[in-house]
């Protein structure tokens, strides 16, 4: 019988290129096509309720019972013109992915039926809770849970071959209030940075009435051949290559990035692209990432609210179009060790209504002011909070990038660049002088920031949060994340600190300080505090690891233990502040992240187990059979014990594998049923993370040895130098 790898290998090798068609040649012809977007709106809705919508919108107004029959009904209306039979609440559970519950318009009515849409199952409906992750609330409260419709994220037509569905984007929430999603908690962190930001504003700016957070999300992901990683259960189950010894030509060419993409490749991309297109979701960017077989694709960036429900929606479109291409596509933070992980780079700032990007230095030095103000501010948040955010990021497959070399390490500090660091310096030895103050000269004494700065950004790789010129970029975001997690985290903690400055600037003000130097002297002891958290070197060397050590940064290398800063007085009394999270909605989302990594870790163990066992240890045994019979035969011509060495060694060296990778995953076993009796789930997750997973390294290097050893047309699992390299 022929393997499973054998036949996936030639399935792959002889792949047809599906048709890809465009509805259009010019993209900005179907660019939100499938969106009810604000001129579909205005199409389909009376005047009245058109702008009460688009209130509700911006200043979070709500909406009545009958203005939503009406714009349900046009939701309907518009949807069953695009030929939608279903309509659903889209969330996202903290399961990670995105949840839907599908219910058809259509109606018995009479001897008839009608497609019907009610206002009431547009703005609420009633998913079972208890089937979601819920951290324990679960078993405080009722099971129950609702969906609540979001109106500042346009509803949208997700097209399957089958059907096409109307798509409600929702806040999932426990019937007690308690948030059971992603959604809930980042509206009231942008609606927190928007209090506190427009605020502080009024210093420089009286127009200024509203501040948004944008957000840009780059998105890095692999390409399999389906048929190949169908024949990795390790990949199916886990997402990651759990073996594999890696191929003899790996990224160390670096002839991957930024090369001619290949055409394969290019197919699938134009036709995700159009289907995001069609979605709304801006794409702008493709190209080659670092390791073979990565590749990476970035939007313009968006309001953060409709950035996230876009980036949740591509990852899904992704997986969908893949399929037609024969694509796996590997969102995994590291799918293959030794070679380059993904990450999900999340570019952040501040933008007023007015059109002002509050991060981009300006041309006078009164707006200078302005923007060291959001600088300054948004570097002491993270220097206070640099645990949280920390924790934020923190997931059983980012630890395999965060601290491994590759990635930014697991400590966090931040990047401004040489510029803007010896700006901060200048700031910090300047002497606010009694004649300055007096002359209201001041802004002579604010540094100029030159206007190439722009341009200039110096690109430093190794840091997980980095000024890139009029954005920050928060780089240690794993590829699989739902960015909600750390921008609900940075957006609550600027919100606290901007409210903190505003406080410190007034009680100067108060004393008799001129506004200017208030500003000014706060923001320099500000930057006098924050210190620590700079770093312009290379975050990837041992000396940084030591230097941060100095400094007092920590350096929390594995999740169980990240995530405790979710749960401290620190945090806790940050969240009720910024009213983003209570304490037991805290307590409960420790609780599922903790789970959330035992488990994933758990299933690893076991295709760990399963696959040595019916897979990798027969091979073995059977080739190294084949060597038995061929000594025997040596011996039997009668042929020296010289010649008889070389069958010999060689049976000697799979033993000794074998017997090791036999006894690692046995001991493996045994550990973790220890392990599972552990009643408390941190610790639970601690002993998972250092008794069972421990196991992992010695299994997988004795496994890749044996591959380099035995008979590579026996060999069950394709190769990494198979799947890497694609067609
Ligand atoms: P790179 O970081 O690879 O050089 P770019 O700087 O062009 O790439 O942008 C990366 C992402 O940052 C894109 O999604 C882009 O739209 C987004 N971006 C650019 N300016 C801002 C901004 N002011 N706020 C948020 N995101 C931004
Ligand atoms: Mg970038």
């Amino acid at each position: 019988m022929k393997s499973l790898r054998t036949i996936a290998l030639k399935e792959a090798q002889t792949r047809e290129i599906p048709e890809v068609k465009a509805p259009s040649s010019k993209i900005s012809e179907f660019y939100g096509s499938n969106v009810f977007d604000k001129k579909k709106m205005k199409e389909y809705l009376s005047k009245d309720v058109f702008e009460k919508l688009i209130s509700s919108i911006n200043q979070g107004e709500l909406i009545n019972h009958d203005d939503a029959n009406q714009i349900a009904a046009a939701m309907k209306s518009w949807a069953m013109s695009k030929g939608a039979t279903h309509y659903t609440h889209w969330f996202q559970p903290l399961t990670g992915t995105t949840a839907e519950k599908h219910d058809s318009f259509f109606e018995p009515s009479g001897d008839g039926a009608i497609e019907k849409f009610a206002g009431s199952a547009l703005v609420q409906q009633e998913p079972d809770a208890s089937s979601f992750p819920n951290g324990g609330i679960r078993n405080t409260f009722e099971a129950r849970g609702y969906t609540a419709w979001d109106p500042s994220s346009p509803a949208f037509i997700m097209e399957n071959p089958a059907g096409k569905t109307l798509c409600i984007p929702t806040v999932f929430v426990a019937y007690t209030g308690e948030a059971l999603d992603y959604k809930a908690p980042l509206l009231k962190a942008l609606s927190a940075i928007d209090k506190a930001a427009v605020e502080v504003c009024q210093y420089f700016d009286k127009a200024v009435s509203k501040v948004n957070a944008s957000l840009g999300i780059e998105q890095e992901y692999f390409l399999v051949d389906l048929a190949l990683f169908n024949a990795r259960p390790d990949l199916v189950l886990t997402g990651r290559a759990l073996f594999g010894h890696m191929s003899a030509k790996g990224q160390q060419l670096e002839d991957h990035y930024f090369g001619s993409i290949p055409e394969r490749v290019f197919a699938y991309m134009v036709d995700f692209e159009n289907e995001a297109i069609k979605l709304g979701i801006p794409l702008k960017t493709r190209h080659n990432e670092v390791a073979p077989s990565q590749f990476e694709c970035a939007p313009i960036y968006e309001e953060i609210n409709l950035a996230i429900d876009h980036n949740q929606l591509l990852m899904d479109v992704m997986e969908k179009v893949a399929r037609r291409h024969n694509f796996k596509v590997l969102l995994h933070e590291k799918p293959y060790a030794g070679i380059n992980g993904s990450g999900k780079h999340n570019n952040w700032s501040l933008i007023t209504d007015t059109g002002k990007n509050l991060l981009a230095p300006g041309k006078t030095p009164k707006n200078n002011l302005m923007f060291l103000t959001f600088f300054v501010n948004t570097i002491k948040a993270v220097h206070e909070h640099a645990d949280l955010l920390r924790a934020s990021i923190a997931s059983v497959s980012n630890d395999h990038r965060l601290g491994a070399n590759e990635a930014p390490p697991a400590i966090i500090s931040i990047f401004l660049g040489q510029q803007l660091d010896e700006i901060l310096d200048e700031i910090e030895h300047s002497r606010l002088s009694k004649k300055l103050k007096e002359d209201n000269s001041l802004w002579l004494g604010i540094p100029k920031i030159p206007q190439i700065l722009l341009d200039n950004t110096d690109r430093n790789r190794t840091s997980p949060f980095a000024f890139t010129g009029n954005k920050f970029e928060l780089r240690a975001v794993g590829s699989t994340a739902n960015s909600s997690a750390p921008m609900t985290v940075l957006n609550a903690i600027v919100a606290d600190q901007l409210t903190k400055f505003k406080v410190d600037v007034d009680k100067l003000i108060k004393k008799g300080d001129k506004k200017d130097v208030a500003l000014m002297t706060v923001l320099k002891r500000y930057i006098k505090e924050s210190k620590a958290i700079r770093f312009e070197g290379n975050g990837y060397s041992d000396e940084w690891a030591q230097e941060a050590e100095k400094r007092g940064l920590s350096n929390i290398k594995t999740t169980p233990k990240a995530l405790d800063a979710y749960v401290s007085e620190k945090t806790t009394e940050l969240f009720a502040k910024t009213n983003v999270f209570s304490k037991r909605e805290l307590h409960a989302r420790h609780e599922i992240l903790l789970e959330n990594f035992y488990k994933k870790l758990q299933i690893e163990a076991r295709v760990f187990g399963d696959v040595t066992n019916s897979q990798i240890i027969p091979a073995v045994i059977a080739y190294q059979n084949t060597l038995i019979e061929n000594a025997k035969g040596l011996k039997e011509l009668g042929l020296s014990k010289e010649t008889l060495a070389t069958p010999l060694a060689i049976i000697d060296k799979i033993s000794n594998h074998l017997s090791i990778v036999k006894t690692s995953v046995d001991t493996m076993l045994e550990d973790r049923k220890e392990v599972n009796k552990i009643e408390d789930t941190r610790e639970k997750a601690i002993g998972y993370d250092e008794k069972v997973k421990s196991h992992f390294d010695t299994i997988r290097y004795h496994v890749d040895k044996l591959e380099q050893i035995v008979d590579d047309s026996v060999w069950p699992l394709p190769k990494f130098r198979e799947l890497l390299f694609l067609k």
